[in-house]
């Protein structure tokens, strides 16, 4: 009954019409979700990478309920409410001077449109109104609104989005068939070619991740980042996916010692309890808007920005990742599931290659119909996983336990096997 209303009234993003034999989801608890037949499975996606605390964790439920009772919403134009301030100001600390000061979004592409216009209203303030081209990685992926969709090559991203506004480049992405230069050249070549006085920002994510989890080369951020330097160029670094704990680091930047100019997070920062993004500029960046005498601000911003609700359900997030040690804990578990992964799945038919970094792996196929068998595979093992294209990712909650890792990488083994024979 639910799956025929399903087909009739819901359209599914990024997924054939009609749910199908697909999983109709009644409720979760910690690492698990349990389907409207009863069944229960193990979560080794985290739903979209977001359920970082997983399902019904009883600290985010009890900070609901209180703040429910006292605020659930103010947007912030013009006013503040507490949650907000308190959680803007503890990203500053996360982040480190002088990244301190945030805007906050529904979702990462807001977030991404919300940077875009960022970069942009930087320099035109500044003067420099001709820098408006965004480049970007051609595997990158960035958001489904219509500029951020612009900044992924592929054509998969914006069928339908067309015409596609102007003043997008994208360069190979380092380690793709189509990069034949070594690493971070591509980027000064796009900043020559294009003329460092029309540039932008150049904006990438540590760790691709609907690009295939490929994790950036070790080194790249640091010599892009002093690309983008001396060109004037900002860099947005996109944590979307790998920001608060994913990587095994607060933030995967922080892994190479960098400060972006500007950053975006989303997912994970209320871990899937409630939308909510945000992007995190330097004072540099957002004293711009601040001295602005025409516009007086930001002219940029949504009724639900900072949403109160949703702005203390992320700062009881950030606290229980502190106060839990869930950055040590995926760094361990993050070794235990690529070391594994790497161990068991690296040489067996039908795999090209295994990668990742933290909770956040990566298995190529050699095709998109073996990935997907594997991935179907694996759900009726009861361990949800999924794949796009051909590569099926992993990317538990930060709560996973040793023997939940173990499970996972037992089930993509007996189903790599089984797809194999
Ligand atoms: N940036 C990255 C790196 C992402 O992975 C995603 C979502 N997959 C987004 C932005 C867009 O976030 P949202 O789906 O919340 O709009």
């Amino acid at each position: 009954e639910l799956a025929e209303l399903d087909r009739r009234h819901l359209l599914h993003p990024w997924t054939p019409h009609g749910v199908g034999d697909r999983l109709v989801l009644a409720e979760g608890r910690g690492c698990e979700v349990t389907d409207s037949y009863g069944r229960t499975y193990l979560d080794g996606r985290s739903g979209q990478f977001n359920a970082t605390l997983g399902y019904r964790h009883p600290r985010v439920l009890a900070t609901i309920e209180e703040q429910a009772g006292k605020l659930m919403t103010y947007a912030l134009l013009g006013s503040s409410n507490e949650p907000a301030v308190l959680l803007a100001a503890r990203l500053a600390e996360l982040l480190g001077e002088p990244l301190e000061r945030t805007l906050f979004c529904n979702s990462g592409s807001e977030a991404t449109e919300a940077a875009i216009r960022i970069v942009r209203m930087y320099h035109a303030l500044r003067g420099e109104p001709r820098r408006t081209t965004v480049i970007s990685l051609a595997d990158g992926y960035h958001g489904t609104t219509v500029a951020a969709a612009a900044m992924s090559a592929s054509p998969i991203a914006w069928t339908g989005c067309g015409p596609l506004p102007e003043g997008f480049v994208q360069i190979p992405t380092p380690g793709s068939a189509g990069d034949t230069r070594p690493g971070p050249q591509a980027l000064e070549e796009a900043i020559v070619a294009q003329g460092a006085e029309n540039v932008a920002a150049f904006f990438v994510e540590p760790v691709l991740g609907v690009g295939g989890i490929r994790p950036l080369p070790a080194g790249y951020l640091r010599a892009v980042r002093e690309i983008c330097d001396r060109h004037g160029v900002l860099l947005v670094v996109d944590e979307v996916t790998t920001g608060l704990g994913r990587t095994g680091a607060w933030f995967a930047h922080q892994r190479e010692d960098i400060r972006p100019d500007v950053i975006t997070t989303g997912k994970g920062l209320a871990a899937g309890y409630v939308p909510f993004a945000a992007v995190t500029m330097t004072t540099a960046v957002a004293d711009v808007f601040a001295s602005d005498p025409m516009l007086g601000g930001l002219r940029h911003g949504h009724t639900t920005s900072g949403h109160a609700l949703g702005a203390a359900v992320a700062l009881t997030v950030l606290r229980t990742i502190e106060e839990e040690g869930l950055i040590d804990h995926a760094a361990a578990m993050g070794e235990r599931l690529c070391g594994q992964l790497a161990d068991r799945l690296k040489g067996l038919d039908g795999v090209s290659d295994v990668r990742g970094v933290g909770l956040l792996a990566g298995v190529e196929f050699d095709s998109f119909a073996r990935a997907a068998q594997v991935s179907q595979a694996c759900l009726g093992a009861g361990v949800v996983v999924r794949s796009e294209g051909p590569v099926l990712s992993v990317a538990p909650p930060l709560i996973v336990t040793a023997p939940q890792v173990d499970r996972i990488v037992d089930a993509l083994y007996d189903a790599t096997v089984a797809a194999a024979g």
